[in-house]
């Protein structure tokens, strides 16, 4: 048993027929903690706990701090969960859903994540939300499940915060023998670290997010998925936050399942016929979904 379960992966008629091509999903949005992160997340838990932690903690109020909160309750071993002021009380409230102890310090995620890493005693394992070997290797066991279902896509469509995601992917991809499948990693204006990275050659360190999309809001990516870019072949595109968040709302009409504006950043390149998309026959999207975004606020932010 693992703690993140095998994700449907199904043919989207719609955004088939939009994109002009064969368009696959693969709804990481239906995993228990709401994204793939549990991939991840799930196994570099279930490895530290093997190896004698006794407290996992971590100081993300997004998608990687929910997915260490079911982990743990599942586990059962305690989550300490250090957020800034800044997080929603939509995300407060989830993590304490989860029985998380959510620990409120300082102004921005920098000094919660400073808290967070002074609280590690010698039984703590600190859970990094995306630079992590153990992450990229729970991650990739989405691909070998669209290896097993025995679809080929031409090219894989994912998003991209600090690339941990993206490193999973990879690696995925290699471990089935599809290192000629591209990846197209998308990311939003204004958190586009991982395009910043890939015209510079390494990581660099954006001097803010300006970006809705906060989970993809990582000031700058992990070096692995940059080390990956010279070894894979893989496509930078950044979208804008307003097409981000009409792929959501479209999505939601079309596949009845609310995601965040970090997934919909993905989806638009279908719905908006990206000349990305041109030439291949079939592609597939990892519909990471996200779990700290309500309808209300996809909305209000469309309209500003
Ligand atoms: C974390 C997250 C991402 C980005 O993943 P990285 O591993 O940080 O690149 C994208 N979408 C959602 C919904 C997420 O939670």
């Amino acid at each position: 048993m693992t703690l993140h379960i095998k994700t449907p992966l199904v043919a989207s008629r719609p955004l088939s027929v939009i994109a002009g091509c064969s368009v696959w999903l693969k709804l990481e949005a239906l995993q228990p903690s709401g994204s793939f992160k549990l991939r991840g997340i799930g196994h570099a838990c279930e490895t530290y706990l093997a190896q004698g932690a006794r407290r996992f903690i971590s100081s993300s109020g997004g998608n990687a701090g929910l997915a260490v909160a079911y982990a743990g309750r599942l586990l059962k071993v305690p989550v300490t969960v250090v957020i800034p002021e800044t997080t929603t009380a939509r995300a407060k409230e989830l993590l304490c859903l989860e029985n998380a102890e959510v620990v409120v310090h300082g102004a921005s995620w920098q000094e919660a994540n400073d808290f967070a890493q002074s609280l590690l005693g010698a039984e703590d394992a600190f859970i990094h939300p995306f630079d992590d070997p153990l992450l990229w290797h729970g991650h990739a066991s989405l691909i070998d499940e669209v290896a097993s279902c025995g679809l080929k896509p031409n090219a894989i469509v994912l998003s991209v915060g600090g690339g941990g995601l993206l490193s999973g992917v990879v690696e995925g991809l290699h471990r089935n023998g599809w290192n000629n499948v591209p990846a197209i990693a998308v990311e939003t204006a204004g958190a586009e670290s991982f395009h910043e990275a890939v015209t510079a050659g390494h990581p660099v360190e954006l001097a803010r997010i300006s970006s809705i999309a906060t989970s993809l809001g990582a000031k700058r990516v992990c070096e692995k998925a940059v080390w990956w870019s010279k070894e894979h072949p893989i496509r930078s595109v950044v979208v804008s936050d307003q097409s981000a968040l009409s792929a959501s709302e479209r999505f939601l009409a079309d596949h009845r399942l609310l995601v965040e504006p970090a997934c919909g950043a993905s989806l638009a390149l279908a719905y908006e016929k990206s000349p990305e998309l041109e030439g291949l026959d079939t592609i597939l999207i990892v519909v990471c979904g996200g779990a700290t975004a309500t309808l209300d606020q996809i909305r209000a932010w469309a309209r500003q």
